[in-house]
């Protein structure tokens, strides 16, 4: 129980420094996700699309202009660098604003436009000239939320009479208040209190309620019954929208016993392969070794960036102090942070501060990142039950969606028979040769 694992943390302090830092949790990683990427997954699948109503009409969407936005959001949408909607944009952005509204779930993986979908149906269905709140979009975390509200705002930048309040921790109104501002996102159970329990807005004037990340938020205990409590409070006219990066049977209930009639549109995933990954190993049988070949590998990075992959936290420091010392700027990601010193590393290593990014395992499902070109594995992934080859990991770690050809490096460094034995072990598994590379030769690889 609690007691007993805070009391082998406490005893056990020193291990516990050394753990190698599990996956991050759901929120976590959506969150990181949407943080370090910087542009859309273009997707090479087609929609598939269902309807319960084979009388709602179904329309696409090649530009913009063609959904007749209001003035200032077109203008925000282009400011924001969009040209054209994605591909799950071009078939929901109509049925988002269509009249009379049509409720929908949609499934897609992270990446693919949805919530840049939503939040411009959020902002378009507001009527200004009415101060309540007439739209509520429910988030599973606090900085999930405020990524959503930062979306809307950058959108809504032109029409600066549209307003936004957060429903988070830390949020607070005096008693007998009526919020005003148009736009609700927030946490279910904060959701709850202000429009059930303190009744500081009215839920049956909700037009929009829109449910975002649905995978995460039913893995999040509560959730699931708090999102139905606020949904039985809405008017029967209000457009619900679902939206959710995976839809699992569990998800897939969920969606339907709350959104009535829907459409629903889903993009199958981009699978990742190694395919188009130039991949190689170097061996170095000490620490120092693996020093030296990742300062050599400096040397080289001119374009794009590198992560690295460290087995535990206290090598990922090492690591990082060392480089820093010798004057290599890095960037260091590891399980100790908070999540707000997580979310800011991530934000300078997108924006190019650093060229290097060092972690563990909290990345390694998180990245999809087109500007990193190397990935290195200064430990081999390896399944810490029986210490066997994790192909699964390193297919997240180094793996890109095949499309558009790009290409990748990977670097493994191998340090021993063990390692040589996982390396082989992935080799294997993915059906395609590891290249030897000499410590001196890295200068070769590109
Ligand atoms: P999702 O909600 O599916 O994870 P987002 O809406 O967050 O996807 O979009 C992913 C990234 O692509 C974001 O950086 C977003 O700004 C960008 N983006 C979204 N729609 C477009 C578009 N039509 N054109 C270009 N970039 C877009």
């Amino acid at each position: 129980d609690a007691q007993e694992k805070s009391l082998i943390k406490q005893v056990g302090g020193l291990e516990v420094e050394d753990k190698t830092d599990e996956a991050a949790s759901a929120a976590e990683q959506s969150l990181f996700q949407k943080i370090i990427r910087k542009g859309l997954i273009e997707s090479t699948h087609d929609l598939e699309i269902q309807r319960k109503d084979p009388k709602s009409p179904l329309f696409s969407v090649k530009s913009f202009e063609a959904l007749n936005l209001k003035p200032q959001l077109l203008k925000g949408v282009y400011a924001m660098g969009f040209n054209a909607p994605s591909k799950i944009q071009e078939s929901a952005l109509p049925t988002l604003l269509a009249d009379p509204p049509q409720n929908m779930i949609a499934q897609s993986q992270s990446g693919t436009g949805k919530t840049a979908a939503f939040v411009l149906a959020m902002l378009s269905r507001v009527d200004q000239s009415k101060n309540y709140p007439q739209v509520l979009c429910l988030s599973p975390t606090y900085e999930l939320a405020l990524q959503t509200g930062e979306v809307a705002l950058k959108m809504s930048q032109f029409a600066t009479d549209l307003s936004l309040r957060y429903a988070v921790r830390g949020e607070e109104i005096a008693r007998g208040s009526n919020i005003t501002d148009h736009i609700i996102i927030g946490t279910p159970g904060k959701v709850l209190d202000w429009g059930l329990k303190f009744r500081f807005f009215d839920l049956k004037k909700i037009k929009v309620f829109v449910l975002d990340e649905a995978d995460v938020m039913i893995a999040t205990q509560g959730h699931q019954d708090q999102s139905i409590r606020i949904q039985k409070q809405l008017s029967r006219e209000c457009q619900i929208l679902l939206f959710s990066a995976t839809y699992d049977s569990t998800v897939m209930d969920f969606a339907e016993n709350i959104v009535p009639n829907p459409v629903i549109i889903q993009l199958r995933r981009e699978e990742e392969t190694v395919s188009n990954i130039s991949q190689y190993w170097v061996q170095c049988e000490t620490p120092e070794l693996k020093y030296t070949s990742i300062a050599n590998i400096y040397g080289v990075i001119t374009v794009g960036q590198a992560i690295i992959f460290c087995h535990t936290r206290k090598t990922a420091s090492w690591l990082a102090e060392k480089l820093t010392k010798d004057g290599h700027t890095c960037a260091l990601l590891s399980g100790e942070l908070s999540v707000g010193d997580r979310i800011g590393v991530l934000d300078r290593f997108r924006d190019g501060k650093e060229k290097i990014l060092i972690t563990t395992n909290v990345l390694s499902r998180g990245i999809d990142v087109e500007q990193v070109t190397i990935v290195i594995n200064y430990d081999l992934p390896v399944d810490h039950t029986n210490g066997k080859a994790d192909c699964e990991t390193y297919l997240h770690r180094i793996g890109r969606t095949g499309r558009f050809g790009k290409r990748g490096l990977a670097i493994n460094l191998v340090d021993g028979e063990k390692s040589m034995e996982v390396l082989h072990d992935i080799e294997s598994h993915f059906g395609k040769p590891i290249v030897k590379l000499d410590t001196e030769d890295v200068s070769e690889i590109e």
